[in-house]
This record gives C-alpha cells, structure tokens and sequence, in this order.
C-alpha cells in the first residue's frame, strides 16, 4: 500500500501527505448556496453483525466531548495567524488527516438548529452524564483536576470565527467476497466519519487547553455544514454533485472545529476541469516530494484486508517465540508494579512522586493533555455485558473477520493468540485478585508515525503526545472490536493503557507481531520497528492462532547496542540477554527509564531508543535491500548496525519539528518552557560498555503488595538482583537438575 521510491524528508508536515500545493485555487469564495448539504450520519445498521453498531457507542463518547471546559489562562503560543495555521494543520496530520484545511467561519454553513443524530445523540446524552459522574468522583484524576483552572465555554459557538476542517480518507471498498466483508460492507462513511471526529475532538480539545473557545463538529453531531465548510477552507469541490477532492475522489469524511483562535485560511480550490496538468505530472506520478502518490494513491488496492497493509505473509513462522519463556514459572505479578503506577504510590521517593501525581507529565504538555480527555472517557466503553444471543463463528472465520475489520479500521499489524493465565497480572489497580476471565488475545500494533519522530529527539515536548496518539488509536479501534464481539453474544474486554490487566509483550510473541529486542521490554516488529504502541482486546470467542515469527532480531540487537549507546538515562542493557520473572529479555532498568521519562525538565516522556533504532524507518524503497539483507542474512548485522551509524540515521531532521514547547505552569497556563529542550546529536563516539554499567531490576519476589499505597523500593535489593541474573542456558540447567 505505501509504495514509495522517495522520501519527504524536506517537507514540512504542516503541508501534509498530498501535493496538494500542485493545486490551483480561487481567489474569492464560490457560491456556497449550491454545495449539497452534508447528510447526518446513523450509527445504526438493520444486519446485526455490521460493524457500523459497534461504532455507534464511540461515536457518541465523541460526540459527548465535542465541547468543555476551557482554561482561563491563554497560552503564551505564537499570535502569528500563518503560525497557528502550520501548526494546527500539522497536528491534524500527526492525527493521521489525510488533507486539513482552514476558513473564515463563512454564515452560510451555520446551521439554523445543531443538526444532532437522534440515536447517536441520546446515548451522547447518557455517556456525557457517565463522564461528569467519574470526574466528579476523581475517578479520572488528571481530568477531574484539570477543572479547577477551567471555566464553562460561551453557549453553542457563539464567538466563533474561525473553522480547521479534517478529511479523512477511506481505502477501497470491500469486495463482496473478501475475508471482513461481512462485518464491514457498507460502513465506508462511518469509519471516516468516526476517525474524523476522533482528530476533530483532540484539536477542538487542543485549542481549549491552550484557552480558546472551540467546538468539534462530527458527522452525527454538528452546528455547522461540514460540506460547506469542506468547500470554503479547500478540501474539496462539488464535482457532478458531489464532493470532491483531486487526489482522493469522493473517498472521505469530514469533521470540523469551530473557533476563536485566529489562523489564516486556505483558498477554495479551483474546480477539477480547471486544475493544472501539472498538479498531476510526474511529481504525482512517482511521488518526487509528498509521501502519496500516484503509485500509492489507492490504500489497500493490491492487498487483502485481511493480510494487512506490510507482507506479513513473508515472514518466517515458528513454533516457540525466539526467546525462551519458562510457561509453567512464569511468576504473576500485580498491576502494581507498573513504574508509573510506583511512581505515583510514593515508592520512588518525594520528587517522582511529584513529577508523576495526578498523571504530571501527560498534562505538562498541551496536545497529549488534549488526547486524554478522549483516552479516558473511552475507558467507560472498553468493557461491557455481551448480548444475551451467541452466534456461532468458526475460529478461522472470527479471526479473518476480525483481522480484516481492524485493518481496515487503521491497526498497523494484528496477530491473534491464546491468552494464557501467565500473561494476565495476578491483581487489578485496586488490589483484587484478577481470575483470568478470558482465553483468547487479538493483539494489535499502532505505528507511532515516522515523520513526528524525525523531528523530535525522542525525549522532548512531542514525546508523550506520540504515545498517547497510538494509545488512543487502539482505545478507538480495540474499543470498537470488543463492542464487536460483545454484540455477537461473546465476553471481551479492550486492555489499553487506562485500564488493562494483561501483559503485553509476551502476547507479541505468541501472535508473531515482534520478538524481544535489546530495548528490554519493546517487542520489535520488522515493518514497524520499535517505533509501536500495543493494545490487546481479550474474549472467549474462540479464534484461530498466528504463529510466533523470526525475522533474525536476536542476532542482530545482539551486534548493535545503539539503543543503549543513546538512552539519556543509561537504562538499556549492553550486555547480554538474562532470565527474568520466567522471560528470557534484555532486562532494561525500568526505575531508571520512567524516573527520566518522568522528571526530564526538557521534555515530556521518552522514547529515543524507539527514535534512533536502525529498524526505525521512513519506508521508501530504498531501505528494502537493508530490511532485507537484517532479516535474510543475520551475519551481516553487525555491519549494517555500523552502516546506519554511518548515514546518520536517528538523528533530528528540524524541517519535521511542528510543535510549540510550551510547558504548563502552576496556574494551569501553558507558556514557552523555561529549561532547555532535550535536542540530541548522535553519540557515535560513546563507547558503551556493559561492564561499566550498573542497573537494577524488581523480579517477583521485590514486587510491591498489590495495594495503592506505598512500598518503597530498595534498589541496592534492585541491583543484587540484576547481578543475580543468569542466562537462559544456565537456566535451563538448573531446571533439568530440578535446582530451581
Ligand atoms: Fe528513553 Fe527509557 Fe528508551 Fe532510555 S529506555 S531511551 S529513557 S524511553
Ligand atoms: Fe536492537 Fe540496535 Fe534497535 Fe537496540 S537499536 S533494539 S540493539 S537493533
């Protein structure tokens, strides 16, 4: 699907995946009067296995949080209208907009009344009330704070003058005969209507935080025209009565946000007749300077859905993971020992507490604080009681069923799996003990995105907003895939990062989506890399299984150590693979990676291993023969983990760099930082040895209690630990003698 023979790395990201500056434009509006008006969306379809009824819950929550509370403190943000309009724009197409556009609020796309779908605005209704209900326990504790220095918004859009407009694109249509087919026909409009308002909430919420008025408008629940302002800002013209955009066609949705925020705006294109050949030369053609292009232009055009958008077909299946896991002795350990969770329980002492009460570091930042909001309603939606009918599926069928959907949803890479009790924790956030109640895991991978990463360190004030970014992709999709299955009369819960009882990485493994890497606990996935967050929906449907893969990373991390070389925290390991709570892993110091990911002052978060890994990459044809030669023949790894030094590869490209480093104060306002940002060269000379290292672990028997208050750590037990590690071989020894 993403055929490309050259890269963008000179294009800015505030202009997008399209050439659309090929395009001619108007210099004055066309008559808007004459643009069809855009059709409400119902979330409700008559078969009852369309996907389009598992969306409908979603779609509302969406809906519910279009609008809110805004901050009383404006944010010191640059008051350049071009500025704000790259940088809007930008974080539209961070939001995966496949063209954004921006207007004058013009009168003619008011609508008399909110045009609000009825079912879809009931259970909005109903979900909006869950919500206040949950902030007004502190239940969602960031969110339930925030309100202090927030303040109610003017009513509906009064105010407003400005409009940002996100299309979203769609792949092709499903055949009839194809795997998903039956779950996903005719749901087109809906599925880019609903990524659409996801995009449109997190930037109305966006501008909000930042103190500005502003209202999301979605396909269900809009006070504006979307068509009309589609027209007026840009993104599209009324071709044979319908919209249209020159690259695309008529394959989209659209939703809006409504503002006071000062941009400057787009000019309406210019109809399709009179558009230059130019704009459809050989630029478009083989795709010179913009990420799509002709060769690309149709997503999933030559593939399955079910196969997904990388050759997963080409890779190497096996048996057993290529790292050993002891099954019987893996040791269950409570939700407890997460390091963030830790962290915020005291057990890290006074200043990682500080810096990670009340979910510090994902507010200390203006876009991640605006993706949360969506990330915790959609909490409310991830588990649920199963509809009291059961349909039977064949396993083989409900896992292409279920594959298909979530690709054509937007999943990177999904791998279905069992769901063994070893990989659940032995107790929830609240000190329960947890009775695995499901057998059966659908794992999926969101791509945290290339192009952002490119321009950020890894570790400064875009950091957080890349992982909540995937995290609330999967909240979405995983979200919908359980409501999915629960609407077929089976149980299913979506595990994301808010509220999720099983772990992961082993269940990478066992559904072939990675192997361990020397990052420690990040499963590596050879078309992604390390560059993915994970989301796991669990179920008793029962599913057909994929197989664990090997792509040669063992060798390979075993002649590379950059990831370690680069961590501003000295976290990752440069020595061996050790046995660890049952797992064969490069044990990585996670005290030491979240206390930096917590406290760093120049930045939010980390993930500069992710960043400056060689199996991070632009995918363009010309890295084929790298990925190729890495996974066909591992006795050149170590000189091609040398060769990745060589060109460069992981280190900041500045053209990518879209987002302000504002900082939030103590009065909740968000101004320019006053520390310096983390912005890293390569350490090509560092020579990193492992010898030179000391790190620290908490294998089962350090783990805290499950219960929420402190226990504090002891690293000297921590570093004994480590030194007590030993290899999957001596391991294995030990247990044939039965010395375990
Ligand atoms: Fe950053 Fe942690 Fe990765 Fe080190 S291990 S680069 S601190 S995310
Ligand atoms: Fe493996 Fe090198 Fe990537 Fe680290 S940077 S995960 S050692 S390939």
């Amino acid at each position: 699907m993403t055929l490309r023979f050259f890269s963008d790395k000179k294009r800015p990201v505030h202009m997008g995946p399209f050439p659309c500056e090929r395009l001619a434009r108007l210099t004055g509006m066309p008559d808007l009067s004459m643009v069809p008006p855009a059709r409400q969306l119902s979330f409700e379809a008559e078969d009852s296995r369309s996907i389009i009824n598992a969306m409908r819950e979603h779609q509302a929550m969406l809906d519910a949080i279009r609008d809110g509370l805004v901050n009383r403190k404006v944010a010191e943000a640059p008051t350049d209208p071009q500025e704000r309009a790259r940088h809007l724009k930008a974080f539209g197409y961070f939001s995966d907009a496949a063209v954004v556009g921006i207007c004058d609020l013009p009168r003619a796309a008011l609508l008399e009344k909110p045009h609000v779908n009825p079912d879809v605005g009931r259970l909005a209704q109903d979900l909006r009330t869950r919500q206040t209900k949950t902030l007004a326990a502190g239940i969602d504790m960031i969110m339930a704070d925030l309100k202090e220095s927030m303040e109610a918004p003017p009513s509906g859009i009064e105010g407003h003058t400005h409009a940002l407009v996100v299309l979203f694109e769609n792949p092709r249509a499903p055949e009839a005969d194809e795997p998903g087919t039956g779950w996903i026909a005719d749901a087109q409009a809906h599925r880019a209507g609903l990524l659409a308002s996801e995009a449109a909430v997190v930037l109305a919420n966006y501008l909000r935080v930042l103190g500005h008025p502003a209202r999301g408008h979605t396909a269900s629940s809009a006070d504006v025209d979307l068509h009309k302002l589609a027209v007026a800002a840009g993104l599209a013209t009324v071709e044979d009565g319908e919209l249209t955009h020159p690259y695309i066609g008529t394959r989209f949705g659209l939703a809006a946000v409504t503002t006071s925020f000062e941009m400057a705006p787009d000019s309406p294109l210019a109809p399709l007749d009179a558009q230059p050949k130019s704009a459809f030369g050989l630029g478009w053609k083989l795709g010179t300077a913009s990420a799509r292009n002709a060769l690309n232009a149709l997503p999933y055009a030559k593939r399955r859905f079910v196969d997904g958008a990388h050759p997963f077909e080409t890779l190497k299946r096996v048996e057993e993971p290529t790292t050993y896991i002891d099954e019987p002795n893996v040791a269950r350990v409570p939700k407890r020992t997460d390091m963030f969770a830790r962290g915020q329980f005291g057990d890290m002492g006074k200043k990682m507490q500080e810096a990670a009460k009340g979910g510090h570091y994902v507010r200390k930042a203006a876009p991640s604080m605006a993706q949360r909001r969506a990330l915790g309603a959609f909490v409310l939606l991830q588990d649920g009681t199963p509809a009291p009918e059961k349909i039977h599926l064949d396993p083989q069928e409900a896992a292409e069923l279920v594959k298909a959907t979530s690709y054509w949803l937007g999943a990177d890479a999904i791998g279905i799996s069992r769901c063994p009790d070893w990989t659940w924790y032995s107790h929830d956030a609240r000190g329960e003990a947890i009775d695995p109640p499901h057998d059966q895991a659908i794992n999926m991978i969101i791509d945290q995105g290339y192009e952002t990463m490119e321009g950020s360190s890894g570790d400064d004030w875009i950091a957080v907003a890349q992982s909540m970014r995937a995290y609330l992709r999967f909240s979405l999709i995983g979200g919908v895939i359980a409501r999915q299955i629960r609407n077929l009369g089976y149980s299913a819960k979506a595990h994301t990062v808010m509220d999720g009882e099983v772990l992961q990485p082993p269940l990478l493994l066992l559904s072939g989506l990675g192997e361990v890497s020397r990052i420690g606990e990040v499963i590596l996935n050879p078309f992604l890399g390390p560059r993915l967050k994970s989301g796991t929906v669990t179920t008793d449907l029962p599913l057909a299984h994929d197989k664990p893969i090997d792509f040669g990373l063992q060798r390979f991390c075993e002649s590379c150590n950059k990831c370690a070389r680069e961590c501003p925290s000295g976290a990752i390991t440069a020595g061996p693979k050790l046995m660890f709570n049952g797992y064969e892993i490069w044990k990585s110091d996670s005290q030491k990676c979240a206390t930096y990911r917590v406290t760093t002052p120049g930045g939010a978060m980390c993930g500069r291993c992710m960043k400056t890994c060689p199996w991070n990459l632009e995918g363009i044809f010309k890295e084929k023969p790298f990925q190729w030669a890495a996974m066909k023949v591992p006795q050149l790894a170590p000189a091609l983990a040398k060769l990745d030094d060589v060109v460069e590869n992981g280190t900041l490209n500045p053209v990518k760099k879209w987002w302000w480093d504002l900082e939030i104060d103590e009065d909740g306002g968000y101004r320019p930082t006053p520390h310096p940002v983390n912005a890293r060269a390569l350490q090509k000379d560092l020579d990193l040895r492992y010898e030179d290292q000391t790190l620290a672990v908490y294998p089962a028997p350090l783990a805290p209690h499950p219960y929420p208050y402190p226990f504090p750590m002891d690293r000297e037990a921590g570093i004994a630990a480590y030194q007590a590690m030993i290899t999957a071989e001596e391991y294995k020894a030990l247990l044939e003698r039965d010395e375990r």
